[in-house]
């Protein structure tokens, strides 16, 4: 156990605005605060690792985050800016992939005397008195070689992001799937596009009928059904051009014209590292002791951000609620304080 670091305070694990915004909040409440932003993989969205920056780091303007007039911030930009925020109360952040957490409780026979959890890296033990998990979810791509030689030139699993960006304003746009997320995305799309294709692997949504009706009732949306993308094409200067979708019970192929491609298969919350010790609903996500709050049935554990939101998945509301989850982690601390002085003068 050599290489046992320190007790801090809180660690928090995740790089996106949800962690740094906890981040920001412990430390100025001055928590020993340190946060493992995973090491640097900028742009891969299929890897499983925990991605410096979050899922801000693919996107390229930032329109819709408050306080930003006049052409919005890059994501990287905007993840900088926090992280540099948080460093400036005193957070230490640094950027090694978490392996491992587990939460350990010390007894004297029946007695609970202390408790913290165990953070693993390659390059050492980590220990803290509470933790904050904001690992984020990571967008699923069909897997073709071509969304990644596109990603953010045409290619993006975000159409709140990215839709209302020039390049597809007025230009016909694909989504990809069958589920709320492509409903949602498709009609949001629809708003700027002249004209959005959803492309479905099957014959009937898999989405809620509400959402679904709203798409078959948008003269913009035309849907093609039992059909898969099989490759994006498009040049060095402008990105996509074009699509290629197979009719799946006939083997036709056509090649659609578009300037966006809009995965909507799915996302998978990274929520591996906790698995053991929470609860996680059939999708992956963590589901919070109380719905709404961001504290787990693990005392000292607190989730934020797309890790445990499978409604919103905004850089807002990941950062309002490591918020929450930073003001709900340091009450529970003081809690704790007040109860060992308590103990203490008995
Ligand atoms: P989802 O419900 O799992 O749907 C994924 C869709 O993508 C399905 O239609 C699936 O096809 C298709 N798909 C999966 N892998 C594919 C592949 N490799 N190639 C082609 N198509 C593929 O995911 P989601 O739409 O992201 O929704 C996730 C959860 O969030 C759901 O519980 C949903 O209700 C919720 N949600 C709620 C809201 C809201 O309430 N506003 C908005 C968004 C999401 P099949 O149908 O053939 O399997």
């Amino acid at each position: 156990m050599s290489n046992v670091k320190r007790l801090y305070e809180i660690i928090i694990v995740g790089g996106g605005p949800a962690a740094l915004t906890a981040a920001i909040y412990t430390s100025r409440a001055n928590l020993s605060t340190l946060l493992f932003e995973g090491e640097q993989s900028y742009g891969d969205a299929k890897t499983e690792a925990l991605v410096v920056g979050g899922q801000l780091m693919t996107t390229t303007e930032v329109e819709n985050f408050s306080g930003f007039p006049k052409g919005g911030i890059s994501g990287p930009d905007l993840v900088m800016n926090m992280a540099e925020q948080a460093k400036e109360f005193g957070a230490k952040i640094v950027g090694e992939t978490v392996l491992a957490i587990d939460h350990e409780i010390l007894c004297v026979g029946p007695r609970k005397y202390a408790e913290h959890f165990m953070v693993k890296t390659r390059k050492g033990l980590y220990t803290s008195r509470s933790l904050i998990l904001a690992t984020g979810a990571t967008a699923k791509y069909i897997g073709l070689k071509s969304e990644k030689v596109y990603m953010n030139r045409g290619v993006s699993a975000c159409a709140t992001c990215d839709g209302a960006l020039p390049r597809f304003r007025n230009k016909a746009l694909v989504v990809v799937g069958g589920g709320d997320t492509a409903m949602e995305e498709a009609t949001f799309l629809s708003r700027f596009a002249n004209r959005v294709f959803i492309v479905h692997r099957r014959d009937t949504f898999r989405a809620s009928r509400i959402m679904s009706d709203r798409v078959l009732k948008n003269e913009k949306i035309t849907v093609l059904w039992n059909s898969v993308v099989t490759d994006l094409k498009g040049n060095e200067e402008e990105g996509l051009q074009s699509v290629c979708v197979k009719n799946i019970k006939d083997d036709s192929i056509k090649e659609l014209e578009c300037a966006g491609y809009f995965c909507a298969i799915g996302h998978k919350p990274n929520s591996d590292l906790v698995k053991h010790l929470v609860p996680i609903d059939e999708n992956g996500y963590i589901i919070p002791s109380k719905p709404g709050s961001c504290q787990t049935k693990i005392d000292g554990l607190f989730v934020c951000g797309d890790v445990c939101d499978k409604v919103y998945r905004q850089a807002i509301t990941a950062a309002a609620s490591g918020c929450m989850a930073a003001i709900d982690a340091t009450r529970w601390i003081e809690q704790q304080n007040s109860n060992a002085e308590t103990n203490f003068q008995k």
